[in-house]
């Protein structure tokens, strides 16, 4: 999938997938050589009403330089008058917050497996001096195989400096977002904490009624496992270890590829089929 110059005019346009806050998403087959790709379709005009355009350019030279089996591909991208076209990696099984929305929560050996994918890709996107800082379910897809793809690197930053901005959803942010103090790559294990305890859980630790609740509970590290007799001992140790306040004592991305849940539960060839995810 390399060309000089792409247009629409190369692809057969086919089912409409999604819409986002900035553009729509469609199924689409290269004409030349026959491969199906995600066309994410964006209107110019919605970038200057939110003003977004260096979001989307840093969002696309990141991307573009990421090649990993759980960060989703962006092949290529054009423009023309009114549009900004991103040719990504089609994820048939789409979103993963659905999935975990309609079934509730994950087994042991699904969320482990998505943990690791997660661990793999962040410790190669950190490797690249890449921070995603915007890891939620919602930025997470499926491949046919039920493999995890990291998208949406909107929030990303590609940076050795230590940052200041407050980004990211909320039940997601890391302390130090939170306390807008200097913050690196341990965000994004921070947030690989969250997920686990959302994979196993259904739903994110720190969650609360009102938006100021879920901020102090982050600061406070107010965490509590539910009783429950399907998380592990060794699930809520990993959990534990990345939920740590002191960015600088979180697990690394390359020990929780040796933590003993991942070790014992983590399908090594990372995808996952329908009747193994409860
Ligand atoms: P977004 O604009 O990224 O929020 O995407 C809008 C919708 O399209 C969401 O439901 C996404 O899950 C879906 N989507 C985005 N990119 C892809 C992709 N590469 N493959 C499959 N579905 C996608």
């Amino acid at each position: 999938m390399e060309r000089p110059q792409w247009s629409l005019s190369d692809f057969e346009i086919g089912k409409f997938i999604g819409e986002g806050k900035f553009g729509k998403v469609y199924l689409a087959r290269e004409k030349q050589s026959g491969y199906v790709v995600a066309l994410k379709v964006i209107f110019k005009k919605k970038l200057e009403k939110y003003r977004f355009h260096s979001h989307l350019r840093r969002e696309i030279e990141i991307q573009r330089g990421l090649d990993h089996p759980n960060v989703l591909r962006l092949f290529a991208w054009f423009h023309d008058a009114d549009r900004v076209v991103l040719v990504l990696e089609y994820a048939a099984r789409g979103e993963l917050y659905k999935l975990l929305r309609s079934i509730g929560r994950f087994s042991e050996r699904t969320a482990a497996t998505y943990a690791a994918s997660l661990a793999g890709a962040l410790a190669y996107c950190h490797k690249k001096q890449v921070i995603h800082r915007d890891i939620k379910p919602e930025n997470l897809l499926l491949d046919i195989e039920g493999r995890l793809k990291i998208a949406d690197f909107g929030w990303a930053v590609q940076s050795n400096a230590k940052r200041h901005t407050l980004c990211g959803t909320i039940d997601y942010l890391a302390p130090e977002m939170v306390e807008k103090k200097a913050h690196g790559y341990a965000v994004d294990n921070w947030t690989l904490g969250i997920l686990c305890y959302e994979f196993l859980y259904g739903s994110p630790p720190f969650e609360a009624a009102e938006q100021n609740d879920t901020l102090m509970r982050i600061v406070k590290v107010d965490l509590m496992f539910p009783l429950t007799p399907y998380v592990s001992a060794d699930a809520k140790d990993l959990i534990c270890k990345l939920l740590v306040k002191d960015s600088s004592k979180r697990i690394s991305l390359d020990d929780i590829l040796k933590h003993p849940w991942i070790i014992k539960n983590a399908d090594p060839s990372g995808s996952i089929s329908p009747s193994e995810r409860s």
